[in-house]
């Protein structure tokens, strides 16, 4: 599914054919998690394939970059035009995009002087699905920020998010919720968590969470759509207690949550103001949105 005999990647400046790309098994990436990756999505339009919130997201890989002091040599202009020249050789304009930096042979705890871009793309449907999800509390906890940069997108960190994702699935749900350390709502293992209560929504604010792309896109459409958004410290009581809730991420796009553990969330999707965000997000992404024909 992710590549086939004849994609092509981007490594280190080139273009090269995936099967003939390979890392060293002492790789420092490989043994300690020490690498920054992306995960970006481009959509066909009128106008070709649009790569969306590009630069955001290239911007963002080299914030990771510079947290575990691995240096680019690419610009985040540069690593998107890059990728649209990728997308191109694949003739791709639907496509999940990742970047991924990597370092060298190095054994060390000291990062590795050797760092490695790559970018690959395939085709992917949203991650999470489309239909709504049956969540659950996750007995892991988000990292304390204090452990590491918890806003970068550092390999190591999901190690954390593949527990709660075995262990969710390993007592039947389709997903895990994880709390930060104070016991508040944090976030899904690879997307942010909005909640509906009276027609306001509340995600939690930037400090235990990776700040997502998607997360700033629905707070501006929902602001746009004159619904007020509070960021806030969420309590696991206030989420099993909400209207309604939904996940955002790139992967994930907008999906919509069922129920969370025993509380199934009583608004029906169709109703709530996630459901309406979800479809004008779809049309932001391929540039069919149209300001003046928003449902309120
Ligand atoms: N949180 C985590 C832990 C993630 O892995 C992701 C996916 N990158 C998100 C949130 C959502 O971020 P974005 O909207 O930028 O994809």
């Amino acid at each position: 599914m992710y590549f086939t005999e004849k994609s092509i990647v981007f490594l280190n400046g080139g273009f090269l054919n995936a099967r003939d790309c390979s890392v060293n098994l002492y790789s420092q990436s490989l043994h300690y998690g020490n690498a920054v990756f992306e995960g970006i999505k481009s959509y066909s339009t009128e106008n070709g394939a649009k790569i969306f919130m590009g630069l955001e997201h290239f911007q963002r890989l080299k914030y990771s970059a510079d947290k575990m002091s691995l240096k680019l040599n690419l610009s985040p202009e540069e690593m998107l035009d890059a990728t649209y020249e990728l997308l191109e050789m694949n003739r791709f304009t639907d496509a999940y995009i990742r970047p991924l930096v990597y370092t060298g042979v190095d054994m060390s705890l000291k990062s590795s002087d050797e760092v490695n871009l790559f970018i690959c793309a395939w085709e992917w449907p949203p991650y999470l699905g489309e239909k709504l999800l049956r969540v659950t509390l996750s007995p892991f906890q988000r990292p304390n920020p204090n452990s590491s940069f918890v806003d970068a997108k550092i390999a190591g960190h999901y190690i954390n998010s593949i527990l709660a994702v075995n262990e969710a699935k390993s007592r039947g749900y389709d997903e895990a919720l994880l709390l930060d350390m104070n016991g508040n709502v944090a976030e899904g293992p690879g997307a942010n968590v909005f909640v509906e209560k009276d027609g306001k929504l509340f995600t939690p604010q930037k400090g235990h969470i990776l700040p997502g792309i998607t997360r700033s896109v629905i707070i501006e459409l929902a602001l746009s759509n004159q619904i007020e958004v509070v960021e806030k410290d969420i309590t696991p009581a206030e989420l099993k207690s909400a209207d309604s809730a939904f996940f955002t991420g790139t992967a994930a796009e907008v999906v919509g949550m069922e129920s969370m553990d025993e509380y199934t969330f009583p608004i029906k999707w169709e109703n709530s103001i996630g459901k309406m965000l979800k479809e004008q997000y779809e049309l932001i992404v391929r540039n069919k949105f149209d300001q003046s024909k928003r449902a309120m």
